[in-house]
């Protein structure tokens, strides 16, 4: 089968363009590197089907970065039979640099004109004939969002494909014509393949080319000898790059026609001004966050009830219309968009569960396997699933801000206002990606240049609350909302999310002062234009997240699920037993101790009692995060049953509601619990990804760490929570570790940053 690559910048439009030839469902954001990993596709729409590879995004094939790397050594040693080099268009010239590399490979080239539909609204137009005539290219103008000029692409690269194709260079008029043309005619002596794009790279010195023809060494320090200049004194990468950009903008520039414009900013430049403000850029994200939280967690649609008294408190008479209604409207108020897709679920479970229910009555199945079936399987699974649409919601917002390219935004100002504390922006793109699932983000963390960043970075990658931890959040903050009046869930939601940043923050500034001392590594990053999010990629990530959460629970949340019935149902004799003879009861009760500083351990009678209930949820919750609410379920089902009495529903809120009512588990209690979940081990997937993106030998310290923090961490949420006066004492131990650091650096700080600058040379 033939293959073609997609080459391009950062951000040109490569996997739009890959997910529209290939129908693949990747995803599509504006982070800079977000395709690290190696994906293939199929066209077949040619006469032939042909594989399509989508490389990582790079502004050069100099081999410093991984994604440059990666690139560099599929063109040239795989081998594609074409290489289609996407450029975005709105930024010809900086694109073109690329290409002008690329085209010094011998390997047919086609060039792809992308975001060609916004260059067309601006007014501008691009001569792509006279182009191609002076590239020396094919050269297709397309869309790829809006699907345009693709299949004419395909068709010409395929058409390139057919013949064989030497390189080509614009160094042709350059001072250093002539020794590249030396070198590459001893290189072709030698056999060796691409002698130009070698012969230009020796040309420029690069340390593994020369490495690797270390006998064409000495025509280049000949030349070097002999070549006098005053701008780049002997520095031929720099003189190599200056040559490029020239010939680009005196041959190509012209091809792009500028519409004459009015003066003033742009609609993004005006945004921007408002969105990256110095000051009022991090309050800005973090009301936005509120508002995705209220919208997606909230009962009180923009707290109408609470400042107008909007309660719904009408009765129909008709049991049925009444339950409809209380969906969008209930005693709460007006129901937010998550709370109306978290009733229309819960409702839809409830009959799921009645049917499977009265079902297992039917066929006289003895008692354990109705109970197996109702409450394990059915029960479990179906606790984690109330909560999916409304997670997906949140994703669905997420996913806006993502790809109208405001998360590069607060990438930027996070940067700017955590650079200090040594926290860099390109640090926060992982750490943002981890509201979706830490393992992607976990991944991410590999297009981070410095190693010790990379190591802070994985480290707290798991405070970024994530989807699956999402349902616990929902359950604990809508249980507590419900049995306190005045509490919002929206709002207890926001505050937890912002809390694990803040502790991500915390933990990262404290080890640059202890064990990771050193530099920020500078953050360069092209701020994309705002435009407004495609339906498609949207509902292209959400469609990927539905399937994901749906898998989940029906094979490792399911699974989990059955075993954990079975040891709570059953005793170590394997007879059918209470609870509290059970199994599980032994275990949790064995770790129950340990958890009384984070207050679900010991404390009330009934606390001792049933404390071991959250020991047992916070470890199945290694498995999956999702666990604990299933766990919650199963539990509060073997305690004395919810769901089994008629009209009660079996959402996680409820189940929640029982376990404090019947543990005496005190509200200070749950949020600590929460917390610990947050902050502690992540789910078995993410941490043997984090553990694979660590050097060797990290990963037990950052166990250690993790159990630490979470341990630490909630221990002084539940102490402040319920004593608030110890706020005191907590905020001057924190002042005083503060004022430490602030001393021990007066005169040391430059000490590490030197030692740092050796080690590195
Ligand atoms: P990659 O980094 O090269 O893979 O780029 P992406 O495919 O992730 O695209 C970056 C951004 O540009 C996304 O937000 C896309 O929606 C947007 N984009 C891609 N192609 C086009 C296009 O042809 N027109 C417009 N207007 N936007 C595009
Ligand atoms: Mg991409």
């Amino acid at each position: 089968m033939l293959k073609f690559a997609l080459a391009g910048n950062p951000n040109c439009g490569k996997t739009t363009l890959f997910n529209a030839l290939t129908g693949s469902t990747a995803h599509v954001g504006n982070w800079p590197g977000v395709t690290v990993d190696k994906r293939e596709g199929v066209y077949k729409k040619l006469s032939e089907p042909v594989a399509v590879v989508d490389l990582p995004g790079i502004y050069s094939l100099s081999p410093y970065t991984p994604e440059e790397v990666i690139s560099r050594n599929f063109i040239l040693d795989e081998k594609p039979d074409c290489v289609i080099n996407i450029v975005d268009a709105t930024n010809l010239e900086r694109n073109l640099y690329l290409t002008t590399q690329i085209m010094e490979i011998d390997v047919p080239v086609v060039l792809a004109l992308n975001m060609i539909d916004v260059v067309k609204k601006s007014g501008d137009k691009i001569d792509a004939a006279t182009l191609e005539k002076k590239i020396g290219l094919p050269v297709v103008q397309i869309s790829a969002l809006k699907d345009e000029g693709i299949d004419e692409l395909m068709q010409r690269a395929y058409e390139a494909a057919q013949e064989k194709r030497s390189g080509s260079t614009v160094l042709e008029s350059s001072p250093l014509a002539h020794v590249i043309d030396d070198v590459k005619i001893a290189l072709r002596c030698k056999g060796v393949d691409n002698p130009l794009f070698h012969a230009v790279k020796l040309a420029e010195g690069d340390e593994i080319e020369v490495a690797a023809h270390p006998d064409t060494v000495g025509m280049v320090d000949e030349f070097k000898k002999q070549f006098k200049d005053s701008v780049f004194e002997g520095d031929f990468e720099a003189l190599v790059a200056d040559a490029r950009y020239k010939y680009i903008s005196a041959n190509f520039s012209a091809a792009f026609v500028r519409a004459p414009r009015k003066e003033g900013l742009t609609k993004s430049d005006k945004a921007d001004r408002v969105l990256t403000h110095r000051i009022w850029g991090i309050p800005l994200f973090l009301v936005i966050l509120l508002a995705v939280f209220h919208l997606t967690f909230g009962e009180d649609l923009l707290y109408l009830n609470a400042i107008f008294g909007f309660a719904n408190d009408v009765s129909t008479g008709n049991a049925v219309l009444d339950a409809f209604v209380a969906v969008f409207y209930s005693s709460a108020g007006v129901s937010t968009p998550g709370a109306i897709l978290f009733n229309l679920m819960g409702f839809c479970t409830d009959q799921i569960g009645g049917l499977i229910g009265r079902g297992m009555e039917a066929t006289g199945a003895a008692p354990w396997a109705q109970g197996l079936v109702n409450d394990g399987i059915w029960g479990g699974v179906a606790s984690v699933l109330s909560f999916v649409p409304q997670i997906l919601f949140l994703f669905l917002l997420i996913s806006i801000l993502e790809d109208s390219g405001y998360m590069a935004r607060v990438a930027f100002i996070l940067d700017r206002a955590f650079r200090k504390f040594g926290l860099s922006g390109r640090a926060f793109i992982p750490m943002i990606m981890s509201f979706g699932c830490s393992v992607p983000a976990a991944i991410n963390t590999r297009t981070l240049a410095d190693e010790k960043e990379r190591v802070m970075t994985n480290r707290v990658i798991p405070f970024f609350t994530c989807g699956a931890k999402a349902p616990i959040l929902a359950a604990v903050c809508g249980a507590i909302a419900s049995r306190y009046t005045g509490v919002d869930a929206g709002l207890l939601v926001f505050l937890l999310y912002v809390f694990g940043m803040a502790m991500a923050v915390l933990m990262v500034a404290l080890m640059r002062q202890t064990s990771m001392r050193g530099d920020v590594a500078p953050f360069i990053m092209e701020l994309p234009a705002y435009h407004a999010p495609q339906l498609r990629n949207l509902m292209v990530h959400l469609w990927d997240k539905l399937k994901h959460y749906v898998k989940k629970a029906f094979t490792v949340i399911l699974a989990s699920c059955i075993v954990i019935w079975f040891l709570s149902n059953f005793s170590w004799e394997w007879k059918m037993v209470g609870m509290e003879e059970s199994i599980l009861h032994d275990i949790g009760s064995f770790f129950q101790w340990i958890c009384t500083p984070m207050g679900f351990g010991y404390g009330t009678a009934k606390l001792n009692q049933f404390g071991w209930v959250f020991v047992v949820a916070a470890v199945t919750g290694l498995i999956a995060k999702e666990n604990v609410i299933a766990t919650f379920f199963i539990l509060a089902q073997a305690l004395g049953g919810l769901a089994g009495a008629e009209g009660q529903s079996d959402d996680g809120i409820a189940e929640v509601l029982f376990l404090m009512e019947q543990t005496g588990i005190t509200w200070q209690a749950l949020i600590s619990f929460t917390v610990f979940n947050m902050l502690t081990v992540p789910c078995f997937a993410a941490a043997a990804t984090v553990r694979g993106e660590l050097p060797k030998g990290k990963f037990k310290y950052t166990l250690a760490f993790w159990l630490l923090t979470s341990y630490i961490a909630s221990s002084l949420v539940f102490v402040v929570l319920s004593w608030w006066w110890t706020a005191f004492i907590v905020a001057a131990a924190i002042a005083l570790v503060v004022l430490y650091f602030v001393f021990r650096n007066k005169g040391k700080i430059d000490l590490g940053r030197k030692k740092n600058k050796a080690a590195r040379q």
